[in-house]
């Protein structure tokens, strides 16, 4: 599927795109933003400080991989939203930073639904003993999930990993986010897996090699 065809695609099913530019250099990100996409995502600060720094100061731009606290105060002047918070540790750490810019950070919590142990994310019944203390932040708006599933062709594991993603965010909602009508978020799926993804209830997929090809 071409870009075009994948955003009407999107847009038909009210789901949005976050294009994964990772490794890609900035005249790559530009051909596709000037196809009117808006939303790129990172997985390291250092390159996403970077290309914040000489791209279009409309991208949003989101932090989808691993955060390490000592890199919250490079980015919270200008990420739209950072999906991977895993920690109430490093939730703390973003408000702080957040609060010191007067600035309110955009996150999802990342939530472990893949079976590997390599796989980051909070343990939901962890989330869940600790999940009043992590709204208490005044300068944290958390809008939802996120999830990373196993790698694996088996499309049963991925549905499965998908709908435990689902059932996470409904619970979530249901007990502790209901009148927080911004928590709305459920961002799983990539290249491989979105129509699957969306089908279980994905609203924001992340989708990098098949908009840009593959990473070297
Ligand atoms: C790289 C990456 C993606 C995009 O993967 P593709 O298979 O290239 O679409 C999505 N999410 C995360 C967290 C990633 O690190």
């Amino acid at each position: 599927m071409d870009l075009i065809s994948l955003i009407t695609y999107l847009d038909d099913h009210t789901v949005k795109l976050v294009a994964v530019s990772k490794t890609k250099p900035p005249d790559q990100i530009m051909k596709v933003y000037q196809k009117g996409v808006r939303d790129f995502g990172e997985n390291r600060v250092q390159e996403m400080v970077e290309k914040e720094e000489v791209l279009p100061k409309d991208i949003k731009w989101h932090l989808i991989g691993q955060l390490q606290r000592n890199k919250v105060k490079y980015i919270v002047d200008f990420v739209h939203m950072i999906h991977s918070v895993d920690s109430l540790k490093l939730l703390k750490e973003i408000n702080k930073r957040s609060c010191k810019i007067n600035r309110v950070t955009n996150v999802l919590i990342q939530i472990k639904i893949a079976r590997e142990d390599s796989k980051s994310g909070i343990d939901f019944d962890q989330l869940l003993t600790e999940v009043d203390a992590w709204k208490e932040y005044e300068y944290i708006s958390i809008r939802g999930v996120m999830g990373i599933g196993t790698l694996t062709d088996d499309e049963e594991v991925t549905r499965s990993e998908f709908e435990k993603l689902k059932d996470c965010f409904d619970i979530l909602k249901q007990r502790h986010f209901s009148k927080t009508e911004y928590f709305s978020e459920i961002s799983m799926g990539m290249s491989g897996d979105y129509k699957l993804a969306i089908d279980c209830g994905s609203t924001m997929v992340r989708i990098g090699s098949m908009i840009f090809g593959a990473r070297s």
